[in-house]
């Protein structure tokens, strides 16, 4: 019989990267996937940048507990942020958790997996920051076939944004050697990956922690990724607007693998707020980023995170924000209610705002903001685009198979194709011609496809 495991992924695509390391490490190891009720080993990879993130650690534990309770063997191994914070203590109140692995402890689960189910009354505990980058043997599959794959360049974060918990929770900033990023990139792209996405909390401020030595910074990285053989896509999160250098936006023009979307955290519109925020850049600043990243490549789009409600923040300021975010026209945005994480100086602040006001200008924000996604999706249609196709949807398929892929603006588009015709990894030239909410609809472009 094969032992079983089962994993939960809260937060960031750093937290889905280093989930799915970990379960293809398992599956070389003999391990099966399988539903939470039957697994032996479950991992949950667990965040903390936003509201609650402890309670949803301890909700989620119970009910790993209740679905398992028929198995004694089942153990539970607790990754991320919150066990970074957390640690041992989790051991106290859960006994189904038997491994912590902090934000650098994840290369040791496979071997601490393998001894947690030799000796059941071990627990270890992995919450030591590394001196650099850490390292994990990258593994791979054989056979799998995947169109798109994520690869980390640096790790933690060396910015003091006063809301944030992540410097605390990852670590200070650790930038990868180049040299270990573009093997691991030139590794996917042999298995026919076409999209990679590199990864960081702050990611262009690659190499400026000298952890990597003297090399590329982070536009020179991008050049030397995009010219790997194989790559159709290169996209990169998340950065923030203190560290777009002049060679970056210089890249997006030059470079025809990197996508023309950029995800650039504004957070607020108001240069009270921002400079309360230690976010060190100020709205004209960002402002010009954007002109000049339009100037580089005419057909650029835009992305941002947003919080609303941070201490202090008046009607006025908030207001800066909905201005800043129409004239922007962002074409999506994430937007949070400011929530105050344990040991930032946004916590000590005075001036909190009541929940029910951070509510109210989350929805208008919000509101806004959809008007502005559905306009811009709409203005897509008719356009003639690539698909890079990632898989066959779920969704019934009357006209022949649905398939799900992405344009170059990382849009999710779905398309019908003859059956057996689609393949994962291709790229498919198509025209939009249809919008939905947070999606489009095409035809390949030759029209022989409906
Ligand atoms: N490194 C990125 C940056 O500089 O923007 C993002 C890091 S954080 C993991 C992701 C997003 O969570 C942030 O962009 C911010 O909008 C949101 N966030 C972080 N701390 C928050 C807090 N205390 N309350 C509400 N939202 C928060
Ligand atoms: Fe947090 Fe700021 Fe670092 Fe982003 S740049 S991870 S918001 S401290």
């Amino acid at each position: 019989m094969h032992p079983t495991f089962h994993v939960i992924t809260f937060g960031c695509q750093m937290n889905v990267s280093d989930s799915d390391w970990l379960a293809r490490t398992l599956i070389r190891r003999g391990f099966v996937r399988s539903a939470l009720e039957e697994a032996e080993l479950v991992v949950l990879n667990s965040c903390s940048v936003r509201e609650k993130p402890e309670q949803k650690v301890y909700s989620a534990l119970g009910r790993i507990a209740r679905a398992t309770r028929h198995n004694a063997q089942t153990f539970v191994a607790l990754a991320g942020c919150v066990a970074q914070q957390i640690g041992e203590r989790i051991f106290d109140s859960f006994p189904q958790v038997r491994l912590v692995l902090g934000s650098d402890g994840l290369g040791f689960a496979p071997d601490a997996i393998e001894r947690l189910r030799a000796e059941p009354n071990l627990r270890l505990c992995f919450t030591d920051f590394s001196d650099s980058f850490a390292e994990r043997p990258l593994e791979i599959i054989p056979g799998s076939r995947q169109a798109t794959a994520f690869v980390s360049i640096m790790q933690g974060c060396g910015n003091c944004c006063a809301y944030c918990i992540v410097p605390a929770t990852r670590g200070r900033p650790r930038s990868r050697s180049a040299e270990a990023v573009l093997v691991e990139c030139r590794v996917w792209l042999e298995t026919g990956v076409k999209e990679i996405t590199l990864l960081g909390q702050n990611v262009n401020a690659f190499g400026q922690d000298g952890a990597a030595g003297d090399g590329p910074g982070f536009a020179g990285l991008l050049r030397r990724v995009a010219a790997l053989p194989g790559l159709a896509r290169l996209r990169f999160v998340t950065p923030h607007p203190k560290d777009v250098s002049p060679q970056l936006i210089r890249a997006f023009g030059e470079l025809e693998q990197l996508c023309p979307r950029l995800h650039l955290p504004l957070q607020a519109g108001s240069d009270r707020v921002l400079a309360r925020m230690g976010r060190k850049y100020d709205r004209a600043h960002y402002l010009k980023l954007i002109r000049l990243l339009r100037a580089a490549r005419p057909d650029m789009v835009f992305s941002t995170d947003i919080i609303v409600g941070f201490p202090g923040e008046s009607e006025e300021d908030f207001r800066d924000t909905l201005g800043i975010v129409e004239e922007v026209n962002f074409m999506s945005s994430f937007s949070f209610c400011y929530s105050d994480r344990p040991g930032t100086a946004a916590e000590r602040m005075p001036d909190k705002l009541d929940a029910q006001l951070k509510l109210e200008r989350l929805a208008r924000l919000q509101a806004l903001q959809e008007r502005l996604s559905i306009v811009w999706l709409q203005g897509r249609v008719g356009d003639e685009s690539v698909l890079l196709l990632e898989g066959a949807s779920r969704k019934a398929a009357s006209r022949g198979e649905a398939w799900q892929g992405r344009d170059p603006y990382g849009v999710p588009v779905n398309t019908f194709l003859p059956v057996g015709s689609g393949s994962s990894g291709v790229l498919m030239p198509v025209r939009i011609t249809e919008a939905k909410k947070h999606s489009l609809l095409a035809v390949s472009a030759d029209g022989g496809l409906a």
